[in-house]
């Protein structure tokens, strides 16, 4: 899937608006009220929702699904199927209504199927995987990443000074049976990017929250630092 281009936000192609809404209806306003925010709304919208609740993911991931569904359009318009779930997974997981597009592409390529038409749900969704990957390697991978990002936490959580280098790439790696130690550093920081997403634009540090991050990309650490700097930076200017 390719990452939010926050640029093309606001510039919607008009051939194509009807496309990214559903048929009149509640869902029809809903989805365009979405379209219509700026991420500052859908920032403002997610702090109030989540005064009120503890469940669900909130209007700021229902933005964020609005925008990647815009993309998945031009994706699936470029001739890739796989667009299409995507697309339904997005709005499964984001409790969005479905745009015309995807429950059009939808349609057909099911009926394509149901019809007799196509063989299989590859040929009308695209693959799932890439042709000779191998499924049981792949999962391994994933098993292990997780195992290492695992172990180092509960290292770092009975000793945060321990440093997180070459020696205990290495002995981590013997341990669990990866080997090499460059290889467990690799599953190390996928699972970390994958875990924690966020990730402060000051000091680097990842975040497994959103809500860690401020609307100018900084961490709390880092945003009170620039506070301190500011307020000096204020009592030399004045005479
Ligand atoms: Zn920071």
């Amino acid at each position: 899937m390719s990452k939010l281009n926050v640029r093309n936000i606001h510039s919607p192609n008009l051939d194509d608006h009807i496309y990214h809404l559903p048929n009149e209806g509640p869902g029809y306003d809903d989805l365009k009220q979405l379209y219509a925010w700026s991420f500052d709304d859908a920032w403002k919208a997610q702090n109030e929702w989540k005064a009120k609740n503890t469940r669900g993911r909130g209007p700021l991931f229902r933005w964020l699904g609005a925008q990647e569904l815009k993309e998945l359009y031009n994706t699936h318009k470029a001739g890739n199927s796989a667009a299409i779930l995507e697309a339904i997974f997005l709005c499964s997981m984001n409790s969005l209504p479905i745009p015309r597009w995807c429950e059009m592409a939808y349609i057909t390529a099911y009926r394509k199927v149901r019809q007799d038409k196509a063989k299989s749900w590859d040929d009308v969704f695209g693959r799932p995987h890439p042709k000779g990957m191998h499924l049981e390697t792949k999962r391994q991978e994933r098993e292990k990443g997780f195992k290492v990002y695992d172990m180092i936490e509960k290292i770092k959580q009975d000793d945060p000074t321990t440093p997180i280098d070459g020696f205990l790439f290495e002995t981590i790696g013997r341990k669990l049976g990866i080997g090499g130690k460059t290889l467990t550093e690799t599953y190390y920081y996928k699972e970390l990017t994958f875990r924690k997403r966020y990730k402060c634009d000051g000091c680097g540090k990842r975040y497994a929250h959103w809500h860690d991050i401020n609307k100018d990309g900084f961490c709390n650490y880092c945003e009170d630092k620039k506070k301190a700097l500011d307020k000096n930076k204020t009592i030399k200017q004045s005479p």
